[in-house]
């Protein structure tokens, strides 16, 4: 069976027969891959003329729905994508980790994509920037998806997992993708692609797939093209360089090689549950996917004066993994992902093996469960203790892609930080330490040379996620060795498939651009009050302006005496009259807040069903007794809530007294109901 290319909406096979692919676990041919003879030119201007168009016709929202029911659908056949993964090598938990993961982190994306972004074509970043005196010229950063494609070229290690965390953003940023997956797991990702294809849920393309090289390419890019590789870190040097990355200055993120580091603490000594915690996490991380994680631990960073117990404590754990055929439940580990992977571990545990002694494992026979050696690409988990790490390279440059990871004694805090920098950039640092003081000093120490810091003890290490997981919530990515690449994140790896644009005019304008009204656009009073119109009636820049209201001090001992708030500055006028804000007794702040809803709400039945917050509140020139207070309310973002029946309005509150001043500024949020749910319920 040849591997499907999908170009331009149709699956095509690649000319010739292809390089065969064949189990990691069994050598039982799965398929051949080749993608020779496929116009790359014309996939990438499918994706620029149809995907992208079809993706930004879409708001931030309805992609986020896409994404939803895409990982939904993904998820009803996730049994016959665990079933093929076993050929990668991967035992169930290990697919748990790639596929289970990946359709997870398209569901965290959809997520943040309905919550924290827009239901609209624009996303705001910031606030306005106030260029101007009187006001009249402003300023707003924006980002829009970019008018070319996504291009991604993924690792072998995670067929499933790599490809999705990738495409999640993009899709939700509205950029069509381009996804290029390592050949030697490529079946599995093929598998995924034909499901998403077939759900009929994507738009025409916005998805293509590359099995096998990628030919001429790169030949096309231009500068609304992005790539997102993942892999080694030769390749992304090579890549980088491509005459059309770099005249087309083509934006370019790496995940490469990364000799993660895990820092025992010298407080964490033989019978503290750190110890044992360090024992498992190292041990998982090297169990895990057979040690091939971008970042699994490579260097065991742990005070001399107990390194020979770790040494004794890790070798015994290591020991009881039980190796062999991936599908077995009485197997913790299974192979790694091909026979030419195995070879190159054994080539770098040959360099690590200059500098280090191994102490556990190496690369030799052993026994296997249901599984046989002579055709599976099995390799033993292997322990390296190297004596001076200060002066050695290897173990700090030379990365064995596999369940391979040397110990490294420190003598003193200053020393560990010393070792961990000298991974020269990593995706993760773990440390694992009772001290908090201790971590603080690790941390600032080591932060500047990694993407992700996890620190572990005994109050967190039972909801931990774990030092070799990547979350969808934060950023993954690492400087230096690591390829100074950033993805995920959250909304910060959709914005890596946008452009950020200055956008400078009038309030009005700007306000009409970003769908925010910005202080100074216009403000229009209609005949009714605003909380009478439904979702679809409210327009922004919609106005409320209420009567005035005197605050007196009846109303402050009353407001101090029902909700128990008697600070001095609200009680005591020669207290008040001390503190360097007060010329006397004040009104409570959320008396202010309070009078001021009074005067704006519209109290009867009407489509605003609910108060749900305010952001941003400030009070700003104190209200004294004998003051008086109005308030304007004007709408300043309207946020569809998909098919609830209702949706976000944000109002921007001021607050001011008799003399025009300032009193207090802040946003309302209110849930209004839309014109259908008004009718069926008024
Ligand atoms: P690799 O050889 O660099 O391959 C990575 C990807 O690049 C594969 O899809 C590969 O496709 C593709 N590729 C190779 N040559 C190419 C070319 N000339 N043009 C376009 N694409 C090309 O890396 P690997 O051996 O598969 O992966 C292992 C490495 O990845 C390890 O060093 C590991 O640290 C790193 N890794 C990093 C992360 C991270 O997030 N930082 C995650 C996982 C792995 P083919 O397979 O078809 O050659």
């Amino acid at each position: 069976m040849k591997l499907g290319n999908y170009a331009r909406d149709e699956w095509l096979d690649g000319d010739g027969d292809g390089r065969p692919l064949i189990s990691a676990v069994d050598s039982r041919p799965l398929a051949s891959i080749t993608s020779d003879g496929i116009d790359f030119g014309a996939m990438l201007a499918h994706a620029r003329e149809v995907g992208g168009r079809n993706l930004r016709r879409l708001t931030f929202h309805e992609r986020g729905d896409m994404l939803k029911a895409l990982a939904k659908y993904l998820m009803e056949h996730k049994k016959e994508f665990y079933a093929l993964s076993t050929a990668t090598g991967a035992t169930r938990s290990d697919s748990w980790i790639d596929i289970d993961g990946g359709i997870s982190t398209m569901f965290v994306f959809s997520s943040k994509g309905r919550r924290e972004m827009p239901n609209d074509h624009v996303y705001l970043d910031g606030p306005p920037e106030i260029l101007s005196t009187k006001g009249t010229f402003v300023a707003q950063h924006i980002f829009t998806p970019k008018l070319g494609a996504a291009i991604h070229i993924n690792a072998f290690n995670f067929p499933c997992w790599g490809m999705l965390e990738k495409l999640a953003p993009a899709l939700l940023a509205g950029v069509p993708a381009i996804i290029k997956p390592a050949s030697s797991t490529a079946y599995l990702t093929e598998l995924m692609v034909k499901r998403m294809i077939e759900s009929g849920i994507l738009p025409a393309g916005s998805v293509q797939l590359i099995c096998g090289g990628v030919g001429d390419l790169f030949e096309h890019l231009n500068c609304q093209d992005t790539i997102a590789f993942t892999g080694s870190k030769n390749t992304a040097e090579m890549l980088q360089q491509h005459p059309r990355v770099i005249s087309e200055s083509v934006a370019f993120t790496a995940e490469t090689d990364s000799l993660n580091a895990s820092i025992l603490g010298p407080d964490a000594v033989p019978g503290t549950p750190e110890f044992d915690l360090f024992v498992k996490e190292v041990t998982n991380e090297m169990k895990t996917k057979a040690g091939q994680k971008c970042t699994a631990i490579r260097r065991i960073i742990a005070p001399a004066s107990v390194t020979s117990d770790l040494v004794r404590a890790l070798s015994t754990a290591l020991g009881e993994i039980r190796i062999g055929n991936p599908a077995s439940k009485d197997v913790d580990m299974g192979a790694l992902a091909s026979h030419g992977q195995r070879d190159e571990v054994r080539e770098r545990l040959a360099e690590l093996a200059t500098e280090a002694e191994i102490v556990h494992g190496g690369d030799k026979d052993f026994d296997l469960i249901d599984a046989d050696s002579s055709k599976g690409a099995f390799f033993m988990p292997t322990l390296l203790h190297c004596e001076k790490p200060l002066q050695s390279k290897a173990v700090h440059a030379v990365e064995a892609f596999g369940p391979v990871s040397t110990v490294l004694p420190y003598d003193s805090i200053d020393e560990a930080i010393e070792l961990a920098k000298l991974g020269e950039g990593s995706l993760v640092a773990s440390i694992i330490s009772n001290d908090n003081e201790v971590a603080r000093e690790l941390v600032l120490g080591i932060a500047a040379y990694h993407g992700r810091i996890i620190v572990i003890n005994r109050h967190c290490a039972g909801e931990s996620t774990g030092h070799g997981s990547p979350l969808p919530h934060l950023i993954h990515g690492g400087p230096g060795r690591a390829g100074g690449g950033e993805e995920m994140g959250g909304v910060r790896g959709v914005l890596h498939y946008m452009q950020r644009t200055a956008i400078q005019g009038s309030p009005e304008t700007v306000s009409t651009i970003g769908h925010r009204w910005i202080r100074g656009a216009d403000q229009n009073v209609p005949d009714v009050h605003v909380f009478r119109k439904t979702f679809e009636q409210i327009q922004i820049g919609d106005t409320f302006k209420s009567e005035s209201r005197e605050v007196s001090l009846d109303d402050i001992d009353h407001f101090a005496e029902f909700t128990g708030d008697k600070f001095y500055a609200h009680m005591d006028e020669d207290a008040a009259k001390k503190n360097p804000f007060f010329e006397g007794r004040v009104a409570h702040g959320y008396l202010i807040v309070s009078f001021a809803a009074g005067l704006f709400v519209d109290p009867d039945f009407g489509p605003v069903l609910a108060n749900y917050g305010v952001d941003d509140l400030r009070f700003l020139t104190p209200l004294n007794h004998g003051d008086s207070l109005r308030v304007r309310l004007t709408c300043k973002q309207k946020t569809l809530r998909g098919d609830s029946g209702y949706g976000e309005v944000r109002w921007d509150a001021e607050v001011t007294n008799q003399d025009d001043e300032i009193v207090a500024r802040y946003d309302v949020l209110t849930m209004v109901a839309t014109d259908e749910h008004w009718k069926s319920v008024s």
